[in-house]
């Protein structure tokens, strides 16, 4: 039976660590700030933003929550992303995904200052992740997926790994993630997709497997090789006439029949879940401590203003 990787207990070390560079932070006279914008009334969404910010005040971080109308018009959110971008006690933006469709996000992402951009969508960072430049903001689910590997002494090095799905907001980064050259990555990887021939001998081969295709228990034992390690990203709801909700949550994965033949294997929910938020809140700090002052009105103009090490 596979080992179970328990998302809730490493993202809390990581949280350990975080309060201990925040402590530093703030000895210096800076609080790491994170502004959550909240476009429409989405209840998922909301759960997620209330979620964030409840984890900011835990942490003593500073929070600024704005949950702004339905009716919020592109300008009106470019003018808060703007009036973000240039203050100074903040030093994370998100903007919840997804907003209103009058809404163009891509546009919303650019308008970012990349130093801020907390979810590491703008092109900026992408482009230092495909660079390799260690000062870009990585998104913060790939960033989960490796550290959990990490902490659980699962060695990337040299590994085959599989990622199913590519999507710009896990698969792909995750890919470019894991195949960078240092020695917490330097993984052999394979992107597959929906137009992928072969599936299963290609996700036999895994080494370690990563799903993230938002196909409810997809995954089952004949995809994966006796010792594979197993992550599940997906987040489905699948209907459940004894649950309360009238749903409950399962992931990519089918978990039970996997588990007999991997080695080790994340739970949903339970796994990357909590990795992904803890991640958030370390890709605060890192901004926080790499352009302490917060933004300014050319943010590339000047590449490293009032830098705090
Ligand atoms: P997208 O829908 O953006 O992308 C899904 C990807 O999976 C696409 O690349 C798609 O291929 C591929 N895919 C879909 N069906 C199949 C199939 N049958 N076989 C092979 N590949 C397939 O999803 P996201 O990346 O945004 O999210 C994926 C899952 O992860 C969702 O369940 C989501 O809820 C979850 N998630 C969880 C997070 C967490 O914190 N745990 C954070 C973010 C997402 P193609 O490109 O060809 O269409």
């Amino acid at each position: 039976m596979a080992k179970l990787i328990d998302g809730h207990a490493i993202a809390e070390k990581v949280y350990v660590d975080l309060r201990h560079e925040i402590a530093d932070l703030k000895s210096k006279g800076v609080t790491p700030g994170l502004a959550v914008i909240l476009v429409g009334d989405n209840p998922a969404s909301r759960t997620y933003v209330r979620s964030k910010d409840k984890m900011c005040r835990e942490l003593g971080l500073h929070s600024m929550k704005f949950e702004l109308p339905a009716t919020t018009t592109q300008v009106e959110l470019l003018a808060r992303v703007q009036e973000l971008n240039h203050d100074p006690a903040i030093h994370g933006i998100l903007v919840q995904s997804p907003p209103p469709k009058q809404i163009d996000e891509a546009a919303i992402v650019r308008a970012l200052d990349p130093r801020k951009d907390v979810d590491g969508f703008h092109p900026e960072n992408i482009a230092k992740l495909a660079l390799g430049d260690p000062t870009g903001l990585v998104p913060c689910t790939p960033l989960g997926v490796q550290r959990l590997l990490i902490e659980s002494k699962i060695e990337i090095d040299g590994a085959h790994v599989v990622v199913l799905g590519r999507s710009m907001i896990v698969g792909k980064p995750l890919a470019l993630l894991l195949m960078q050259k240092n020695k917490n990555a330097n993984a052999t990887v394979t992107v597959a997709h929906s137009r992928s021939r072969d599936l299963e001998k290609i996700t036999r081969s895994a080494d370690i497997l990563i799903a993230a295709i938002g196909r409810a228990n997809f995954v089952r034992a004949q995809h994966v090789c006796d010792g594979a390690v197993v992550i599940d990203v997906g987040i489905n709801r699948v209907k459940d006439a004894v649950s309360e909700r009238g749903y409950r949550l399962v992931g990519d994965v089918a978990f039970d029949e996997v588990a007999t033949k991997a080695s080790a294997i994340t739970p949903v929910p339970g796994g990357v879940g909590p990795m992904t938020i803890a991640m958030l809140m370390s890709n605060t700090v890192k901004a926080c401590r790499q352009f302490g002052r917060g933004g300014s009105p050319e943010p590339t103009a000047n590449a490293n203003p009032a830098r705090i090490d």
